[in-house]
């Protein structure tokens, strides 16, 4: 008897400053398609696990002690110890992993080796919070699996196509040469969007389109046929939109008042900026956006009124920077989620021309604009990784 049939693999891997995200793909001649995701969070705390199959059907659940589970580097070896069965029968070929910072140089994923990881490593000033945490696992497994294939995406790179003015801040000139610009973040969320209507719906890519990527990170992004010419995070992943936790675009000049008048150092700023602000900061009762709209608090309402009043004025801007808008897309846990939000963002932008169908939004269809809308709006799911899989085996030629 023959042996059965090998199938290939691919592990994508989304490692943060405390949880490590997993997803393993088969790649298979349709396609690729998910067969196991996970993650383990609160990594050197309260570290804990749970996976769940391609259908989402709960597998496996457990927690660890602080001790055992201390560091990326302890969590990626014990994952990759748990894959090891769920891979019997299985070929792993490579890993894709998310990269938040590939600066200027890096318009593409790009397989990575010893110097593309020192390149890298130069970005970590960049993405301080994040970066150092993205190349852990690619380092680890560099060191002990040197064999095995290896891919950065990043969430910068999409944004490459926007043009000059789009990355300037009006500083002294040598702050721009020296790094300081507006990079942009959510790329593989909007280069998944980009790829999916071009598939499905290619009038949408073919015009000036608006994504609002609206999960616990906010952002938004202009799009012209399907490239990026403007988006409303900038050097950080703290600029535009208020987040769930982060306050979105601020006055330069509340962050000298913070530190003269409160004494604030800068890291306590920068904690504040990230972790206490945006919804949670306004309403003062949580970060969720489902929890706010369940809540009858008056500083809930304060926080959704002014979050749908900020989406309104970034959906207004980049339609400037677009010359008009032919599409609105709503994408992540709110905008896939909220009828709410959605329909409360789009009666702010009716002067821009756009009709919601009540019926069809309140069911998450895919288009949820009346038929004679001259805007029309979208809802389309985003997976950013699926798009790491499939970048991964672009860049290796895995087809
Ligand atoms: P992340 O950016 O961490 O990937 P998600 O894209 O999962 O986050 O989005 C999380 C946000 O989506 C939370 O604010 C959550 O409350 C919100 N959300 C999820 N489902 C709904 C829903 N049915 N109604 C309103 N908000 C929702």
């Amino acid at each position: 008897m023959s042996a059965p049939p090998v199938n290939r693999a691919i592990l994508v891997l989304n490692a943060g400053s405390s949880s490590l995200k997993f997803e393993v793909f088969d790649v298979l001649p349709g396609g690729l398609q998910c067969f196991l995701r996970g993650q383990i969070d609160g990594i050197a705390t309260h570290a804990h696990f749970k996976a769940k199959d391609g259908a989402g059907v709960p597998l496996h659940a457990t927690a660890f002690s602080a001790e055992s589970m201390s560091s990326q580097h302890a969590a990626l070896v014990w994952l990759l110890q748990w894959l090891q069965p769920a891979l019997v029968g299985k070929n792993l070929v490579a890993v894709g992993h998310r990269v938040v910072h590939g600066g200027t140089l890096f318009a593409e994923p790009i397989r990575v080796d010893a110097a593309v990881m020192q390149q890298l490593e130069a970005f970590v000033h960049l993405a301080p919070l994040h970066q150092p945490h993205n190349l852990e696992p690619i380092r680890c497994l560099l060191a002990e699996r040197p064999d095995l294939p290896q891919v950065a995406c990043f969430d910068t790179a999409f944004h490459r196509s926007q043009p000059p003015e789009a990355e300037m801040f009006a500083l002294p000139w040598r702050f721009h040469e020296d790094g300081v610009q507006r990079y942009g973040f959510h790329g593989l969320s909007y280069e998944y969007i980009a790829r999916t209507a071009r598939a499905q719906i290619p009038a949408l890519v073919a015009g000036r389109t608006v994504v609002a990527h609206l999960g616990n990170g906010v952002s938004m992004c202009a799009l012209r046929d399907g490239q990026s010419v403007g988006t409303s995070m900038g050097f950080t992943a703290l600029d535009g939109c208020p987040m769930g936790t982060r306050c979105g675009s601020l006055d330069a000049g509340v962050v000298l008042h913070l530190a003269r008048a409160y004494g604030m150092s800068l890291d306590a700023i920068e904690s504040m900026l990230y972790r206490e602000s945006g919804l949670l900061g306004l309403s003062g009762v949580s970060s969720d956006m489902q929890e706010l709209l369940a809540s009858g608090e008056p500083g809930a309402r304060r926080a959704v009124d002014y979050f749908v009043y900020r989406l309104a004025r970034e959906v207004g801007s980049l339609a400037a920077a677009l010359g008009g808008l032919d599409a609105l897309v709503f994408t992540a846990g709110i905008g896939e989620n909220s009828p709410e939000i959605r329909s409360a963002v789009c009666e702010r932008l009716a002067w821009l021309g756009l009709r919601i169908a009540p019926q069809a939004n309140a069911a998450n269809a895919s288009q949820i604009s009346t038929a004679d809308s001259p805007v029309s709006v979208w809802r389309i799911p985003t997976n950013e990784e699926q798009m790491i899989a499939e970048h991964t085996c672009e860049v290796l030629n895995l087809w």
